[in-house]
């Protein structure tokens, strides 16, 4: 098997990490791309009887890349998918429990962000304004309600930086479609019940309840949960990391509008709640809401009443009377490998820790790339990319675990949740250290080295001074010229900002003329 050319994927899993690797392997490597000889072919096999977690709505700008590579076009995403532009976070609530308090992580890093230490910048000039608005000017747009785009700008194009807020059932459906009738993939649908090893410990096939088996040389599980090949199958460790981020439940649920203006949010609003935090995000017809917190510090009856308090803030009984709310539990970690053999792992079978920043789908997204860019050529090529593989996402994962951290531990807030979610003995010594030469210097690139990384510098300033930390100003990064140069962006900004608040319509202006541009 060592020689054999890589020629028959086979996809485990018909969720959104299924479907993502169908529509990019396909679209890539299958025959639409590559001649005969050389392309692959790819089959995905979902249970009939196993149902996709159905939630995970919130996604970054790099899903229009990945949808561009697929070969689908935004308005046919827009319309199907009930989508919504994201243009990045706001977080209510997490610094204090007894006062107001909210600051946002935009999609866009500050103008002139690459050229001088915009931090030093922002302390020198205007240290009395929010750090994300000082030099950026989509957390005011956002604030607006607008779209990160015109209704003449191309398909994936942009004005201000953006992902998706989208109905994750409605992707999947789409993604079917396409990937069946455009892009040559084998679709079935039947309950793995068993996987059977070759002599060298690769699989070699699959069985299905029927008894039919499936045949493949590289056997991609996004199974979720299940992680039917990685975890069942090759008993590869998740490495729990609850002791780090303890977040183990949600509660989700779907509130329709009421009223056919209500205004869609251009951020996902997180708000901080005694024992954990809500997300709430604006779709075409509905809002998404739901809960995330740890069950020992809350009962799921004090949790269900939170979240529908939440929720009623924006609806009357009646509606929420109309709503269903759905429970999840997972453990936070990820897998000690993700590559084993002829078999990778993405998706809820690889790792999830929570929804903050919504970074899962990005992550497939990665390893998607990471795989096609890379495509094994034989057995022997796939054993040294695997341990790649395995090293980067690895790192992946630590930086996001490092991250997420960093959302809880400048918190104030005295509840007892709260109070764990900062203790010293959860913070993992990587970040420890990074907070350490946060006071004498900003996050920078010489923090985070990898190609790619998946959080960039940028981001943990973001959220370091929108929650209040202090870092010492570097005087010999803020001279005379740097600070002219850094009051000429902001002249800059503040001219255009006429230009954008005329020229950009609502989120919901915006999304109803695409969708009665697309329905005739
Ligand atoms: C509360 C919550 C909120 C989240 N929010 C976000 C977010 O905002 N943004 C984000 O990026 N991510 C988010 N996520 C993560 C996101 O939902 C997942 O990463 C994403 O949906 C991928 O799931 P999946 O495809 O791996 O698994 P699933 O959707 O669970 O799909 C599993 C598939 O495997 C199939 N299967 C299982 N067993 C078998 C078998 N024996 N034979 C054949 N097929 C089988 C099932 O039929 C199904 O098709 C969230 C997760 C949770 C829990």
């Amino acid at each position: 098997m060592s020689q054999q050319s890589i020629k028959n994927v086979v996809i485990v899993g018909g969720g959104t990490a299924g479907w993502l690797s169908a529509g990019v392997l396909a679209a890539k490597l299958g025959q639409q791309s590559l001649q005969k000889t050389s392309a692959i072919n790819v089959t995905l096999v979902e249970s009939p009887e196993v149902s996709t977690i159905g939630v995970g709505e919130g996604s970054w700008p790099s899903l229009r890349d990945t949808l561009l590579d697929i070969g689908i076009k935004e308005s046919e995403f827009i319309t199907q998918c009930h989508a919504s532009y994201k243009q990045g976070s706001t977080f209510s609530r997490w610094k204090y429990d007894d006062k107001p308090h909210q600051y946002q992580h935009p999609f866009t890093t500050p103008s002139g962000y690459v050229e001088m230490d915009i931090h030093a910048q922002w302390q020198n000039l205007c240290a009395e304004e929010s750090f994300e608005q000082s030099f950026c000017i989509q957390p005011e747009m956002c604030d607006l309600g607008k779209a990160p785009k015109q209704v003449k700008t191309p398909d994936y194009a942009y004005v201000l930086n953006y992902g998706y807020h989208f109905d994750a059932t409605a992707l999947a459906h789409l993604l079917t479609s396409h990937c069946v009738s455009n892009l040559g993939v084998n679709h079935i649908k039947a309950h793995i019940s068993s996987v059977n090893s070759a002599a060298d410990g690769n699989i070699a096939s699959l069985t299905t309840n029927e008894g039919d088996v499936i045949e493949g040389d590289l056997f991609i599980d996004c199974s979720g949960g299940k992680a039917l090949l990685i975890g069942e199958h090759f008993g590869v460790n998740w490495r729990s990391m609850s002791g780090v981020l303890m977040n183990n439940r949600a509660m989700a649920v779907q509130v329709p509008y009421e009223d056919s203006d209500n205004d869609i949010s251009s951020t996902t609003i997180a708000t901080g709640k005694p024992f954990g935090w809500t997300w709430d995000i604006g779709l075409q017809h509905r809002r998404g809401v739901g809960m995330v917190y740890n069950d020992q510090f809350a009962s799921s009856d004090q949790v269900q009443s939170t979240l529908l308090a939440h929720v009623g803030e924006r609806a009357s009984q009646a509606t929420i009377d109309q709503c269903t709310i759905r429970s999840l539990s997972f453990d936070p970690g990820y897998r000690e490998q993700f590559w084993v053999k002829n078999c990778l792992s993405l998706g809820m079978s690889s790792g999830f820790i929570e929804p903050l920043e919504a970074s899962a789908i990005a992550m497939i997204e990665l390893g998607l790339r990471m795989l096609y860019e890379q495509f094994p050529k034989d057995m022997f090529h796939m054993e040294r990319l695997s341990k790649r593989y395995n090293d980067r996402f690895t790192y992946r994962w630590e930086r996001v675990i490092d991250f997420l951290k960093l959302h809880y531990i400048l918190s104030e807030r005295s509840d007892p949740y709260w109070l764990a979610q900062r203790d010293p003995m959860s913070i993992p010594d990587s970040l420890k250290e990074m907070m350490e030469m946060w006071k004498y210097q900003p996050p920078s690139r010489f923090d985070f080295i990898q190609n790619e990384e998946i959080f960039p510098s940028a981001s943990y300033q973001y959220v370091l001074y929108g929650m209040g930390y202090h870092t010492q100003v570097n005087h010999l990064l803020s001279t005379t010229p740097e600070a002219k140069k850094a009051m000429a962006i902001r002249k800059q900004l503040e001219q255009q900002r006429p230009q954008f608040m005329a020229g950009l319509p609502t989120n919901r202006q915006l999304l109803e003329q695409l969708v009665a541009m697309h329905s005739k």
